[in-house]
């Protein structure tokens, strides 16, 4: 075998694995190398930073698209879509003041302390000139339109030419018959590049693992456990909620409907991604716990782009630990922020696998928090990610139980069978 088709059989062997296989793999790997390289694993600090800052290139604009979209494309009357956006609403502003208060009291980012990374302190011009990683990370575009406007971004330019260059080819041959199929390709190609992304996150696990083993030793990792701890605890008082609010304001039995509900919740833990599994949702609401289609299709079709609390949820309680991490202390109108951001950082964050790591990045900026710590929650976002999106599914399901409201509605047809029987 020559040498390169045993390379290229390793390359398809790694993409084969499941993401999360890889990216705990990319952890051990980045251990043992921050164990043996100690400080001098500094080094690996570059590929996470790159990772992030695309992460964060393409957060705006998928944001912009996919709300574009939802909204050109659902039909629904303006009483119900009052009460939707209400409902919405008040969901995920509950989850994300859950997720400040867990994240206020258990203080989990207080467990070990990181120092802030000098970006953070310092700019490198101020420190006097730039160094060769700052160069490299000045290259990468920041945004996807920031280099069209920037001379001296050229580098910019050409990588994002080549990005959309070789996502479009695929998609060139599509006809574009009205506005909506422009808006679709749109979100095709920047969902096509965002994969492109997420397949290098292993790359920025092993990266951040390897330069935090390295420098800081094991005590960061102490307080990862505790903000998983933390989001788990908030994930569990978001459910309450939500099963509180469903025995109280609809005609579902809140332990009838886990039951009921079951392939659904455990079709998201398992996949990490609430569209992939919003079929399942539909069918298990519509057949097994038995809401109106009606209500059924407002929550899991049409909430459910909107709708992801548990995303909303993590991504406040993420800024908040690392901010108790690197010591910055976040003011009310700082977590006022967090609030506002996260909402729209969850609304904007596709139905997919590690959407929520993408839009953080904009809740990150908001406080002016450095968003190369995001590289640290990569880590453990594999499971976390699996946990919010079932409650994200669950936030779902609740939405479409409150619709349905408090007296079960019989479909006209069963209804009718009952009149005969009865005469
Ligand atoms: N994976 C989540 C979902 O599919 C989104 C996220 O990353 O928070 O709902």
């Amino acid at each position: 075998m020559t040498q390169n088709a045993k390379s290229s059989g390793i390359v398809a062997r790694w993409n084969g694995l499941p993401l999360y296989w890889r990216i705990l793999l990319a952890l051990v790997i980045g251990v043992v190398t921050g164990v043996v390289l100690g400080k001098r694993a500094v080094i690996f600090e570059l590929p996470s930073k790159i990772i992030l800052q695309l992460l964060g290139a393409l957060a705006p604009p998928l944001i912009l698209i996919a709300v574009t979209h939802v909204l050109m494309t659902t039909e629904i009357s303006g009483r119900t879509t009052r009460r939707l956006a209400g409902l919405l609403l008040l969901n995920t502003t509950v989850a994300i003041l859950i997720g400040l208060g867990v994240a206020n009291v258990l203080r989990p980012g207080s467990w070990s302390k990181i120092d802030a990374p000098k970006a953070a302190v310092t700019s490198p011009e101020k420190a006097g000139g730039i160094s060769p990683v700052d160069l490299v990370v000045q290259n990468v575009p920041k945004s996807i339109l920031g280099p069209l406007g920037d001379k001296s971004n050229i580098i910019g330019v050409i990588l994002i030419a080549i990005a959309f260059g070789i996502a479009l080819r695929t998609e060139k041959d599509k006809p574009i018959r009205n506005v909506r199929d422009v808006v679709e390709i749109a979100y095709a190609v920047l969902l096509k590049v965002l994969h492109w992304i997420i397949a290098l996150v292993p790359l920025g696990v092993f990266s951040i693992v390897a330069k935090v083993v390295g420098t800081e030793g094991f005590g960061p990792f102490k307080a990862m456990g505790a903000f998983i701890l933390a989001v788990l605890i908030a994930l569990l008082l978001q459910s309450m909620w939500y099963l509180i609010r469903i025995r109280l304001f609809s005609w579902v039995r809140p332990l009838d409907m886990l039951q009921k509900m079951r392939d659904a919740l455990i079709m998201a833990f398992s996949t990490a991604s609430s569209t992939a599994t919003m079929p399942v949702t539909y069918a298990c609401l519509t057949e097994k716990v038995g809401v109106r289609e009606e209500s059924a299709s407002m929550g899991a079709l049409v909430g459910a782009n909107f709708n992801n609390d548990g995303t909303a949820l993590y991504e406040a309680m993420a800024a908040l630990f690392i901010a108790q991490m690197i010591g910055q202390d976040l003011s009310i109108t700082q977590q006022l922020i967090i609030v506002l951001t996260s909402i729209i950082a969850s609304v904007g964050a596709a139905g997919i696998p590690e959407a929520g790591l993408v839009t953080m990045t904009l809740v990150f900026t908001a406080v002016g928090l450095p968003i190369e710590y995001i590289a640290l929650l990569l880590a453990v976002d594999w499971f976390l990610d699996r946990c919010r999106t079932t409650i994200n599914v669950l936030g779902d399901v609740n939405i479409s139980c409150l619709l349905d409201g408090r007296i079960k509605q019989i479909p006209p047809a069963v209804a009718m069978e009952a009149y005969n029987v009865g005469n």
